[in-house]
């Protein structure tokens, strides 16, 4: 059995980024649909930002040697000779006695090269009598002080979210090249297994986990493949993983990797061609974890992950171990490991030192620190219930069996 950092490490050794140099894991989409996306290039401006000297206020261009020594009592009155709004190209340059017209974001002139904001002056027809004096160059927005033509302005491998869309669209991107989403097939294995809309007969059991899986395969960016149930029978699982590995990048399959007389699970990656690298591992919930790949049927290898059964093992597995592999493979270059915050536990946390055990609850802030509160009921892998609004994990180490309430703990935010 694997430690759980001894089957992190194999699982992202095994998983490399998509790779851009093929067209076919490329994407073009527009900017209004780039949203999550993940960039395939980096980006270089021809732009500098700001484009032009620009005004940082409402108020007048003046020349600072103008107006160093003014003051309410002893003001200085300038002539105005232009009336500058927002996207206008000044056309008079500013004499010594002279000033402008300037709104924020209108283009400094020539001549000028301090901003007073209006609420310093006083308007006199055409003329304006400065109050006080500003500090040199004050309120203006230098040409290139945010970033300068020709350096690297967003890098490749980033998500896309609201800040780097805007700064593409400020660059003149309207297209970019992303990559592209990743197939992930579902599939659930299991006699017992029934759909939410079918009558329930005693021992059988709804597959809650398709839809748990398919809900986060969707929050990952990625496109789930729904390959619905299958019975616990070797022809019928055979030919549905066979299909999914042929049709996805990666395929989570629930239920069948136990050690019990129906799980065939194991057995079927072999015969497919398969390669075996994880079979179980010291976590709880979560143990018999199965991780294989098939080489490349067409330009890629799959990845497979046979997760098991109970709806607490499928959710804490994906996680810990998929959530991450998903996020490397999809092309993210940083921020797809796992991350642990310190916390103050609010209960008492309990596990019997032999496997890294996975708590369910709740992180919260009070009075600026995080503390962990456990779900209340259940904390059995069997059990789906209270795992609704949680958004953490709380981490017992091998050989520890208690962190008292009050003491610090580690938590996995979800
Ligand atoms: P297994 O890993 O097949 O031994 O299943 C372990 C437990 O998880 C059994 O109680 C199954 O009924 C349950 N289980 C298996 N697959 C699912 C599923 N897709 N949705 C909900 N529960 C499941
Ligand atoms: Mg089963």
């Amino acid at each position: 059995m694997l430690s759980v950092r001894d089957a992190e490490n194999i699982i992202f050794d095994l998983v490399q980024p998509l790779n851009t140099e093929k067209d076919e894991n490329i994407e073009i989409v527009d900017l209004f649909d780039a949203n999550g996306r993940i960039l395939a290039h980096s980006v270089v401006s021809n732009l500098d930002f700001p484009h032009w000297d620009n005004s940082a206020m409402d108020g007048y261009a003046v020349r600072y040697a103008d107006v160093q020594e003014c003051s309410r009592d002893k003001p200085v009155n300038l002539q105005i000779v232009e009336d500058i709004p927002a996207g206008y190209q000044p056309q008079i340059t500013i004499q010594p006695g002279q000033a402008a017209r300037i709104f924020t974001g209108a283009v400094m002139p020539q001549g000028a090269d301090t901003i007073v904001m209006q609420e310093n002056t006083r308007r006199e027809e055409n003329r304006v009598a400065i109050l006080t004096a500003p500090k040199p160059e004050e309120f203006v927005r230098k040409r290139a002080n945010y970033y300068q033509a020709g350096n690297p302005l967003l890098a490749a491998g980033i998500e896309l979210k609201a800040a780097e869309i805007a700064i593409l669209a400020a660059a003149q991107c309207p297209q970019i090249k992303v990559y592209r989403k990743l197939k992930v097939a579902i599939l659930s294995s299991g006699d017992e297994l029934v759909t939410p809309n079918q009558p329930l007969q005693p021992g059988q059991i709804v597959d809650s986990n398709q839809y748990a899986l398919a809900a986060l395969v969707q929050q990952m960016g990625a496109e789930p493949l729904m390959l619905g149930i299958i019975k616990d029978e070797p022809e019928a699982l055979k030919e549905a993983i066979s299909n999914a590995i042929n049709n996805a990048d990666i395929v989570l399959s629930s239920g069948g990797v136990s050690v019990g007389d129906y799980d065939y699970v194991e057995q079927i990656i072999e015969s497919l061609g398969g390669e075996i690298h994880v079979r179980s591992v010291a976590v709880k919930p979560g143990k018999p974890l199965t991780v294989a790949t098939f080489p490349s049927t067409s330009s890629f290898t799959t990845l497979y992950f046979g997760l098991p059964g109970n709806p607490g093992s499928a959710l804490v597995t994906f996680w810990r171990f998929v959530k991450p592999a998903i996020q490397k493979f999809s092309g993210l270059a940083e921020g797809w490991k796992p991350e642990f915050l310190q916390a103050e536990s609010l209960h008492d946390l309990r596990s019997n030192g032999k496997r890294e055990t996975y708590i369910w609850g709740n992180l919260k802030v009070n009075n600026g620190a995080y503390q962990f509160q456990v779900a209340g009921g259940s904390q059995s892998s069997g059990n789906l219930i209270n795992l609704a609004q949680t958004n953490a994990l709380a981490v017992i180490p091998v050989g520890q069996k208690l962190i008292n309430k009050g003491e610090k703990v580690q938590v996995f935010l979800l």
